[in-house]
This record gives structure tokens, C-alpha cells and sequence, in this order.
């Protein structure tokens, strides 16, 4: 008793416009991602550090309040851009673009910052080698 953190946050929903006593549903570390979840529309928000947002190269462009329904699922042969956020069906996960490293002949490695999983180096862009 008298141990449970507060585990919400006040945050302003681009859904429904006003500021909304938000569930975290992950908080992330300093240079991280915390997830939270918005209890009146039911979207999810990624709210990103400072660390995070350098990282990502973004400035006024910021990721808002995401319907669920509406993210694009995770393909292997897909592409995605920084500041994505995309369902992964496997692990029943979402996760938000954070960097994307070298492309190989075998496809392109992102680091992705899931609401479960925390952060993850996944493959965009796969090539399969036999052609
Ligand atoms: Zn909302």
C-alpha cells in the first residue's frame, strides 16, 4: 500500500483537442519514448524526450494523439519514415520510428521504440536473395 506510482500525466489530445489526464502506459528513459494513452478517444500518444526528438531530426513536426485503427501494419518489405508509428502484428506491439541506420543488400535496419518492447532494431525494405 502507498507504493503505487502515478502512472498519469496530463497531456494535450490532438484528437479531442483539449488536455486530458492521460494512462502512461510505458515510461520511457531519458533519450526514450514514453507511451501514453488517451482514456477519452482511446488513441495512443508518443511523447518524446528532448534526446529523442534530436535524435530523430525533428523539430515542429511532432507525433500526436495516433488512433489505433489507422497505424499501418509492420511489413518487412515496407518502408518507413522517422516519427512513424506502425502496428507489429507478431508481437502485437506499436512502435515509432527513431533512426534509420545503412541499407545492405539485405534491406535496412531501424531502431524502433515500441510501446511494449521498448527499443528494437527491426529490417525495413527486405530483399529476399532469391530472386
Ligand atoms: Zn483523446
Amino acid at each position: 500500500m502507498g507504493t503505487e506510482i502515478q502512472r498519469r500525466k496530463s497531456h494535450f489530445c490532438t484528437v479531442c483537442q483539449r488536455v486530458v489526464r492521460m494512462n502512461m502506459l510505458r515510461k520511457g528513459l531519458a533519450d526514450q519514448v514514453t507511451w501514453l494513452s488517451c482514456p477519452n478517444c482511446e488513441g495512443i500518444v508518443p511523447l518524446l524526450s528532448a534526446a529523442a526528438k534530436e535524435m530523430m531530426g525533428l523539430k515542429e513536426k511532432l507525433p500526436g494523439t495516433v488512433m489505433k485503427s489507422e497505424c499501418a501494419e509492420y511489413d518487412l518489405c515496407g518502408t518507413y519514415d522517422v516519427g512513424q508509428i506502425f502496428y507489429h502484428k507478431v508481437w502485437d506491439d506499436y512502435g515509432i520510428v527513431m533512426e534509420k541506420g545503412k541499407e545492405s543488400q539485405k534491406g535496412r535496419a531501424i531502431l524502433v521504440s515500441f510501446l511494449k518492447g521498448g527499443m528494437k532494431k527491426i529490417v525495413e525494405n527486405y530483399q529476399s536473395l532469391e530472386k
